[in-house]
């Protein structure tokens, strides 16, 4: 078995220790009770079927990867692969390769990367706010302005955010009977949304590397990044397409009326913070 798949993987195993204590058998043989009224920590990444285990530890380098009880292929095939390659099917929104990364692993950076993802945002808005004032006011130039319009995007930018996810999380709390699991986990779901709005990440590149085709890369990776936040959903609470799409048009429809909102206040106070006519990102 690989050993670089298994970074961050949570310790998904079962070994012949308890077997010693009558927990556990040794050789495929089905478990005994006390084994199955343990709590099942992971999910198949093919057919979403819980699992008490990944992989069996029978010591002497011996390792066997767990077969799903419900689809009869590997409960989690990725723990043996490269993470580039978990990454590469993340990119690619394979259901699988989110599966894996939600239920599977321990990864415990979504706020961290929620973080980073808005100051890209900020220094986008910002970066198109000093291009849109150029040559406009001298006065702008000046350093802690420039400062304060970057906390000013940071902050718009994370309303925005929470407006997106709020009406995410409305639509899905109005919808919750007709889900098929009964009590959403919306803290799992809040995670998975957070991981899959990683696509943000280029946006600095987008910027830095500034050429004709700059606006239509942003659109492109605003689309990316909805697209991520479908599967995440889908992913997580284990719905329809149907249902994860409308819930992002729902979350959209209010980020909208967020905007729609910051651009009437600015009309209102008359700033000079045009970005919003053109902020299409
Ligand atoms: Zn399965």
């Amino acid at each position: 078995m690989g050993t670089g798949g298994r970074s961050g993987l949570r310790s998904g195993k079962g070994n012949t220790e308890e077997v010693a204590g009558g927990r556990g058998n040794t050789d495929g043989v089905p478990a005994s009770l006390s084994v199955d009224l343990t709590p099942c920590r992971y999910r198949c990444i093919e057919c979403n079927q819980e699992s008490n285990e990944l992989y069996r530890d029978y010591h002497h380098g011996v390792l066997k990867i767990t077969i799903c009880k419900s689809c009869q292929k590997p409960v989690d095939k990725y723990i043996e692969y490269d993470p580039v390659i978990i990454l590469i099917n993340a990119i690619l929104c394979k259901a699988q390769a989110y599966r894996h990364i939600l239920f599977n692993t321990k990864i415990n950076m979504h706020g961290k990367l929620c973080i980073f993802c808005l100051l890209c945002e900020a220094y986008l808005r910002w970066w198109q706010l000093q291009d849109s004032n150029q040559n406009s006011d001298p006065d702008d130039f000046i350093r802690y302005a420039k400062e304060w319009d970057f906390y000013r995007m940071f902050a718009i930018a994370s309303i925005e955010q929470a407006a997106f996810f709020i009406g995410i999380f409305a639509f899905l709390w109005v919808k919750q009977p007709m889900t098929e699991n009964k009590k959403p986990n919306f803290i799992l779901l809040l995670k998975a949304l957070l991981l899959s709005s990683y696509g943000k990440l280029l946006l600095i590149p987008a910027v830095i590397w500034e050429h004709d085709y700059t606006p239509l890369c942003l659109k492109l990776i605003k689309v990316f990044v909805l697209t991520s936040n479908f599967q995440a959903i889908r992913v997580s609470l284990n719905m329809s397409r149907k249902l994860s799409f409308l819930a992002i048009l729902s979350g959209l429809l209010l980020e909208s009326t967020m905007v729609y909102l910051f651009q009437r206040m600015e009309w209102d106070v008359g700033s000079d913070c045009a970005i919003y006519k053109f902020q299409e990102f």
